[in-house]
């Protein structure tokens, strides 16, 4: 039954994430025919709005504020409640990032909704928009439906086909005076931690390093194959915890969990833990001395070889093949 879906566009630094039109792209299979309405809150991000629309949303709504310049869950739950409010959807789709991690159940919780999180993909079948989401670390899958009522999904990043930009395409972008009133959190400073590049969790290629870098310098030889690729560097916790990389890089249950096209798992053991968070990957390719590690099975390329001697050689030939 054709309905209508919200998607909200993220934005950042400026631009809107990947994940935004990969939202649309679910949106129109969820909504069946039904209309797809972007939704963008911010400040100055009214020019974003025709993007939202040639990755095929039917029109955009925007919430501008001056309290909206940077994301706090306070200002943006407001926001998105009176486009809620206005719209009267059936049921809205963010990213499954720390902004739609953070808001979604928020705003769920406040307007009684169902939550769908971390959706990988999704499809309507008897009437309903049934919705499959990992669950035990991603060892199986479940099939889930809200019925009766609005229904919330977070989608997993680089899982779900945006649908392909068309340019030609148009639609109404109009803004909607919301009340936004004094905000309890106020952002004095954002101070950015993650690796400098590409996003760790929209990346197409990651580069993982694991203990087995054996310091931070040990990450040297990753990043240079990373820059070649057009990567984004990981960890295992195992890294981490040593100090050889920033947290905010681990690939796990307890860290970011990733779905690139390219995952190069490099002197990472295998554990559980951080299987929970790449064994979704379309191709793994790892790298160990040890042929028993347990990364190995879950690898379709392996090496068994030292990482110092074979990551530099990759490089090489990648930097040959770009020639
Ligand atoms: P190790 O297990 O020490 O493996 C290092 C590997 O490097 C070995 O296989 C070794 O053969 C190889 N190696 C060494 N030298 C070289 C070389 N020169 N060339 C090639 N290979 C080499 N872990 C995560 O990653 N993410 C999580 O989110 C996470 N969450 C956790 C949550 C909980 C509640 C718990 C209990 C644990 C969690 N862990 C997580 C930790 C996890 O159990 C492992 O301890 C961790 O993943 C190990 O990291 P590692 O593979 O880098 O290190």
């Amino acid at each position: 039954m054709a309905s209508k879906f919200l998607v909200l566009g993220e934005v950042r630094d400026g631009s809107l994430r990947n994940v935004s039109f990969e939202a649309i792209g679910a949106a129109k299979v969820a909504a069946d025919g039904g209309e797809v309405v972007g939704v963008l809150i911010g400040d100055s991000v009214q020019a974003l709005g025709v993007e939202l629309i040639q990755y095929g949303a039917d029109r955009v709504v925007v919430v501008e504020d001056a309290k909206l310049a940077q994301y706090t869950s306070d200002g943006f739950s407001q926001a998105l409640l009176a486009v809620i409010e206005s719209e009267n959807p059936d049921g809205l789709i963010i990213g499954h990032t720390s902004l739609g991690k953070d808001l979604a159940p928020k705003v769920a919780g406040k307007l009684e909704a169902g939550l769908i999180s971390d959706v990988t993909s999704l499809e309507v079948a008897g009437g309903n928009t049934v919705f499959t989401r990992p669950i035990y670390s991603g060892k199986a899958f479940e099939k889930k439906i809200v019925t009766g009522g609005l229904v919330f999904a977070t989608i997993r990043p680089n899982n779900i086909e945006p649908l392909q930009k068309d340019e030609s395409r148009s639609g109404d972008v109009v803004t909607l005076s919301a009340n936004i009133t004094d905000l309890r959190t106020i952002i004095k400073d954002v101070v950015r931690k993650a690796s400098e590049g590409v996003d760790l969790s929209e990346a197409k290629v990651i580069i993982s390093g694991g203990r087995g870098v054996k310091s931070a310098e040990g990450f040297e030889p990753l990043k240079e194959l990373a820059e070649v690729l057009g990567a984004a560097v990981g960890a295992s916790r195992g890294a981490c915890d040593a100090d050889y990389c920033d947290y905010s890089l681990q690939i796990g249950q307890t860290g970011k969990v990733v779905t690139p096209d390219l995952y190069i798992a490099c002197g990472i053991s295998g554990a559980i833990q951080h299987l929970a968070g790449m064994s979704n990957s379309k191709v793994i390719v790892a790298i160990n001395k040890d042929p028993e590690a347990n990364i190995f099975n879950v690898a379709d390329y392996g090496i068994v070889g030292d990482l110092f001697e074979v990551v530099p050689l990759l490089t090489e030939e990648f930097k040959k093949l770009k020639v």
